[in-house]
């Protein structure tokens, strides 16, 4: 009988197995998860559980029930070890555990901040996984003192959780302006803006110099020379791609696994899916970090494991929320020489659309589900857009989808 080995219990894991026995697969399915928790989805974690206003039972992809009715052997709490190509085995906790095609689906994680900038301190807080939440849910109480490092989504997001739990929130953002990787100009104002209203210190162009403290951090000394006092810091400064064992087995790594379109590595038995891969796009290798991707790159991952010689098509989405505001981004505006500025329909609705000459290639929708949706389709469907058209505010959006 078949077996796939996925390794990584998060949603590309997830994701795989659940296509692959939709798809039929008679298989034996094992899935060697790191963390000892149930697969689970990971946005609410700096957003409505780091709140409170999510139970923890709502954060799993799949009840326990899933797993054994879909005879899926769930090893949780154990990391896979090594990988070895040449017997078709991997070893987790001292087992070996053979197989015919194999899942690498390790995610990633956090950016560290280094010990010379007092990263060893304690009062340190990164936001990845289930049991990060859990040792930092004690520290959030009204009127306590945080610092926030980097801000992109992550740090945002956060930053946003603990001001409306009544915490005094500083976000250090070293680069121009917040978001500055994903998103325009446009939408790093919009957020600023709401930042700042809500009652959050956003200093942008500033670093941290240094964390103090005894033993625990009780200071940050910022690249102004400022010294704030602190309770606990939040450190956001992105991930790295879980990339070792492929690295260690000898398959092809360059900031991420190398995947080619259909999502094989350099090995023809062994797949990867996720955020830890690097994947073709146009005419580079990219790296997402998002659920989309995590679940779409798996889906055709289960399909070529069957047999669909099928390439991942995709057009990238992505979300996240901060207070009200909901950001809602379709397509990557990489290399965008023109930004067009559609005001929504209700009160702190806008969207902007990125062209790269006359072409579409992204839209940014804040509070504007019509226009993410619409954007999406046209991205998606390869539809000319008239730029003049789109910059009408009397254009009506729908009237694009029509070729
Ligand atoms: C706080 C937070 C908020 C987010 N918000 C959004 C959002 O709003 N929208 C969005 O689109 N995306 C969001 N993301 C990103 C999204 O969650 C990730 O892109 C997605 O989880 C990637 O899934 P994955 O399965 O590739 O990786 P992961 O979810 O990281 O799962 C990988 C798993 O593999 C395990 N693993 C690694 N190595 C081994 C090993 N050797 N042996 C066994 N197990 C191993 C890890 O422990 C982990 O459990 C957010 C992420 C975080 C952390």
């Amino acid at each position: 009988m078949e077996k796939v080995v996925v390794v990584g219990g998060g949603q590309a894991g997830l994701s795989v197995v659940s296509k692959l026995r939709s798809l039929g697969f008679p298989g034996i399915i094992t899935m060697i998860c790191g963390e000892p928790e149930l697969p689970y989805q990971r946005p609410p974690l700096s957003k409505k559980y780091l709140t409170g206003e999510m139970e923890k039972d709502r954060l799993y992809l799949r009840q326990q029930s899933y797993y054994t009715e879909n005879a899926i052997n769930l090893i949780l709490g154990t990391r896979c070890e090594e990988v070895d190509s040449k017997s078709s085995s991997v070893k987790a906790n001292g087992q070996t555990i053979s197989y015919n095609h194999l899942v690498l689906a390790t995610g990633s994680h956090p950016a560290k901040l280094p010990a010379r900038l007092g990263g060893d301190l304690d009062g340190l807080y990164y936001i990845r996984n289930l049991a990060d939440i859990e040792v930092l849910k004690p520290e959030i109480d009204n009127n306590r003192k945080v610092l926030v490092v980097g801000g992109g989504f992550i740090g945002l997001e956060t930053a946003s959780a603990l001001i409306s739990k009544g915490l005094h929130v500083t976000i250090v953002e070293a680069a121009d302006r917040i978001m500055q990787r994903v998103v325009a100009p446009e939408t790093s104002t919009y957020f600023r803006n709401l930042h700042k209203d809500k009652g959050a210190r956003l200093l942008e162009g500033v670093g941290l110099q240094q964390l103090m403290g005894e033993k625990r951090v009780d200071k940050a000394v910022l690249s102004n020379n400022e010294v704030l006092d602190v309770d606990f810091v939040i450190v956001g400064i992105g991930v790295h791609p879980e990339d070792s064992l492929a690295r260690e087995a000898g398959l092809e790594v360059s900031n991420g696994i190398r995947v080619n379109k259909k999502g094989q590595t350099s090995h023809p038995n062994i797949w990867a899916a996720g955020d830890c891969t690097s994947f073709p796009w146009e005419d580079t290798f990219i790296r997402l970090e998002s659920v989309q991707n995590a679940i779409d790159q798996s889906e055709t991952v289960a399909s070529n494991i069957m047999g669909a010689e099928k390439d991942y098509e995709f057009v990238p989405w992505f979300w996240t929320d901060q207070y009200e505001a909901k950001l809602q981004i379709s397509g990557l505006g990489t290399g965008y020489t023109k930004i067009i500025t559609r005001p929504g329909n209700l009160e702190n609705s806008v969207s902007y659309w990125y062209m790269r000459g006359d072409d579409l290639i992204a839209v940014d929708a804040i509070n504007d589900s019509r226009s993410y949706m619409v954007g999406k389709r046209l991205l998606k469907q390869g539809i000319d857009v008239d730029p003049e058209a789109l910059e009408n505010p009397q254009t009506d959006l729908k009237r694009l989808l029509k070729r």
